[in-house]
């Protein structure tokens, strides 16, 4: 794998990670753009005790373009897009419409330094980063269809980028995803993931330690370690297990198709993984996506979320793992997040674990 950096026509970073030698250094961006410098905000939500990303001109951002207007397929002659190469393996640019970015603090608005008196009214700017993972040039495939070795790369692309990201002073969490099908509200068909570095401790990520430093004050014991012990025993809800990873429906799935990969060893991030274990990944990650996909006999609108600890505090409390789960609860048919699950955080699973996970395991992989 060769690693390449460049830069966009407004100053933005694009990365390419290269399965072969690249002939030459690629091409630059013959675009002429104004220089990239949004100020995405954030608000502190005193109720709740979390923040809230404020970027309210993504509203102007690319929305569902013709396939021959995608801004994630390789440039041509006479079309220049994000991406200046003619081809590529894996790419990776800073996002156009970021949630999150740095702003240099010379430039900070005083009104976003600035707390009142009550502390009631806390904004400060949302200076993290927002990344696009592009998986592959071919406009109709998707991640699924992907080869396992260039999964590896997408593997090795996150552990790059985990790395890189993390070591920013600013950032406190890093996020690696895929959202797919417009079910879900994927504004680019092309094959893609995303990266958010946030500068804060996401509040799924703090309720997660929150939950795992009270077992070990309770038991003494690592909740991700008995976790996957207990599901390894039961057995009930495994569906698949290699060498180093498990995945299995986890016991109180909120999802009518969910299932989460972890690996046997503890890791506390992508970076701390063994070649070895990147390697099995690669294959059981497609082997998991391919039989949920193949479960209903309709498109998977789904989101494939990678929960890392955060890049400084209570890295020995968690494990890394995958979480992949989809709103398809039938064919034709999703679950919507309605009352219970967006007003109340309480949800109501349509499938059983139990029920889920035997379909998987006697789906195609
Ligand atoms: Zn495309």
């Amino acid at each position: 794998m060769r690693k390449t950096l460049a830069r966009l026509a407004d100053g933005r970073e694009i990365i390419y990670f290269d399965e072969s030698d690249r002939a030459g250094p690629p091409p630059a961006d013959q675009r002429d753009l104004p220089p990239f410098q949004l100020r995405p905000a954030m608000r502190y939500d005193v109720v709740l005790g979390e923040w809230v990303g404020v970027a309210d001109f993504r509203q102007d951002r690319t929305f569902l373009p013709p396939d021959d207007q995608c801004p994630l397929c390789p440039s041509t002659a006479t079309r220049f897009t994000e991406i200046p190469a003619s081809s590529y393996d894996v790419v990776v640019f800073e996002n156009r419409f970021p949630s999150f970015a740095m702003v240099a603090a010379a430039d900070e608005p005083v009104s976003l330094a600035i707390h009142d008196e009550s502390r009631l009214f806390a904004q400060r700017s949302g200076a993290g980063r927002c990344e696009v993972v592009c998986f592959t040039a071919d406009h109709d495939s998707s991640f699924s269809a992907l080869s396992a070795e260039r999964v590896r790369t997408v593997i090795e692309a996150w552990v790059d980028r985990t790395t890189a990201l993390s070591a920013l002073p600013e950032v406190e969490d890093v996020f690696c995803f895929e959202n797919r099908g417009r079910e879900i509200g994927v504004t680019l068909s092309h094959p893609h993931g995303q990266i958010y570095a946030y500068p804060f401790v996401a509040p799924r990520t703090q309720q997660m330690l929150d939950s795992a430093r009270a077992y070990r004050e309770r038991t003494a014991g690592d909740l991700f370690a008995d976790v996957l012990a207990a599901e390894e025993r039961s057995g009930e809800r495994i569906v698949v297990r290699g060498d180093m990873w498990t995945a299995f429906v986890p016991f109180a799935a909120r999802w009518p198709l969910e299932v989460h990969i972890y690996p046997r060893r503890s890791a506390p991030d992508l970076p701390a993984l063994s070649d070895a274990e990147r390697t099995e990944l690669s294959w059981i990650y497609l082997d998991v996506l391919r039989r949920m996909e193949s479960v209903f006999d309709d498109t998977l609108p789904y989101i494939a979320a990678w929960q890392q600890v955060p890049a400084r505090a209570d890295r020995d409390l968690a494990r890394l793992h995958l979480r992949l789960f989809s709103i398809r609860r039938a064919p034709g048919k999703l679950k919507y997040l309605a009352g219970s699950e967006s007003a109340m955080g309480a949800f109501v699973n349509d499938i059983g674990p139990d029920t889920a996970a035997r379909m998987f395991r006697e789906a195609r992989g």
